[in-house]
């Protein structure tokens, strides 16, 4: 195993401060290594996270190189070369487990920012004392936007929140954890060859959720409710103008009718009397209040906003694989992990890879005995 850091190296320098896992700490389990500590329903801070991955890593002796970067990787004669910053290596099979995040993805209008606004992503970005004193424009309303906006705008200063295609969920639903409803219902383990439209699947955008100790919702009801001023998607910037989409209310509409359609199916679910643990009636939430006037465009230049904080999303690095098996968006052409252009070479942690819940801590043990059954399969037959 070749790490270019330390063991948990994403939680490590990627993440900002006050970050906790948005999953619960019982869901933080690992082949064999499940949470041992005290507080089975709390969420873990990152040097809590880095501690356990450290823990599974020295309990399964797994055997980490670390400070090993993969710089590039080809088809040899026998199977691959590995090229990195410590030598060569040859091997029958590789196994890309390098993230599903390795870079952060932000537009191009980028570029167009007046040079008098900051401009930061979600890896650059540590905490709101940090940011120059003003306004901020977060862009995105995912896990990253949401979390980053609610801190912000408690910081003091003035959040206007950008707000794209999303994923709105309660933290608690029936007074269960929302991803105990996941697991349990099985909605978490649909795989990836029983869902109808898989491209649209892989490319949705995380929930709408936070890890805190009041184990709150964290939704644009409470942003708008604390302050945060709501806009539409950021569509450009000209002139020194940021201009937004319109059409709020049917985004949100939508996002209100999808998270009802999941909580339909847990309902479905817990009539069959499936749950083994008792579960509270079933509930509906407010939906989500569109602002009756968004505005459509703000002046950059007026010193009411100072920075931008891009919670865009990310996206994996494979600027260092040699060998022609990405799709014209850079994405990897896998069948759950199998690369099959190139005998050998498996993937994991990519999103919905062999299910919904691939990149998530707890979708890699079963992802993990899936691709390795597949592996182990091909090593026999090439005599690895
Ligand atoms: C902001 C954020 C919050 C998240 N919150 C949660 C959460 O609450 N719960 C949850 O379950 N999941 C969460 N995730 C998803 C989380 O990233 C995955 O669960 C988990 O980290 C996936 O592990 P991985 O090993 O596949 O990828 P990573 O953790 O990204 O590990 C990949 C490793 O590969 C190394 N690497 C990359 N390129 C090279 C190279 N060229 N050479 C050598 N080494 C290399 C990296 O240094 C890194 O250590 C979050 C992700 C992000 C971005």
């Amino acid at each position: 195993m070749l790490e270019r850091g330390e063991v948990a190296n994403s939680w490590r320098g990627e993440r900002w401060d006050s970050l906790r896992l948005l999953t619960p700490n019982w869901q933080s389990r690992l082949p064999g290594y499940p949470y041992r500590g005290t507080d089975p329903d709390g969420f873990m801070t990152m040097p809590e996270v880095i501690a356990h991955i450290s823990g599974f890593a020295a309990a399964s002796a797994a055997p980490v190189r670390t400070h090993t970067t993969v710089t590039r990787l080809w088809r040899s004669d026998s199977g691959y070369c590995v090229a990195t910053d410590a030598g060569e290596i040859e091997c029958r099979s590789v196994v890309l487990a390098n993230g599903a995040a390795n870079v952060p993805v932000v537009p191009e209008l980028r570029q167009a920012l007046p040079a008098s606004i900051d401009s930061v992503t979600a890896f650059d970005y540590h905490s709101p004392e940090r940011l120059p004193s003003g306004g901020v424009l977060v862009v995105g309303a995912s896990a990253t936007g949401v979390q980053l906006a609610d801190e912000i705008q408690r910081s003091g200063r003035q959040v206007i929140l950008s707000v794209g295609e999303h994923v709105r969920l309660p933290r608690r639903y029936r007074g269960r954890d929302v991803l105990w409803w996941m697991e349990h219902s099985g909605v978490w383990s649909q795989r990836y060859d029983e869902i109808d439209d898989l491209e649209r699947a892989r490319r949705l955008p995380s929930p709408q959720l936070v890890g805190t100790p009041e184990r709150g919702t964290l939704d644009l009801n409470r942003l708008r409710g604390a302050g945060v001023e709501i806009v539409g998607r950021l569509a450009a910037v000209r002139d020194g103008r940021a201009l937004f989409s319109g059409g709020l209310a049917n985004m949100f509409a939508l996002a209100d009718l999808k998270m009802e359609r999941l909580l339909d199916t847990f309902d479905a679910w817990a009539g069959t009397g499936a749950p083994d643990v008792p579960v509270g009636p079933s509930e509906r939430f407010e939906p989500t209040r569109a602002p009756t006037s968004p505005r459509l465009s703000m002046d950059l230049r007026s010193g009411e906003i100072r920075s931008v904080v891009w919670a865009t999303g990310f996206r994996p690095d494979y600027r260092w694989l040699d060998i022609p098996v990405l799709n014209h968006k850079g994405a990897l052409r896998h069948d759950g992990g199998v690369v099959s252009e190139a005998p050998g070479l498996y993937a994991i942690g990519l999103p919905v890879l062999r299910r919904r819940k691939s990149t998530f801590i707890v979708g890699a043990e079963d992802d993990a005995r899936d691709v390795v059954a597949h592996l182990a399969c091909y090593l026999a037959k090439v005599g690895g």
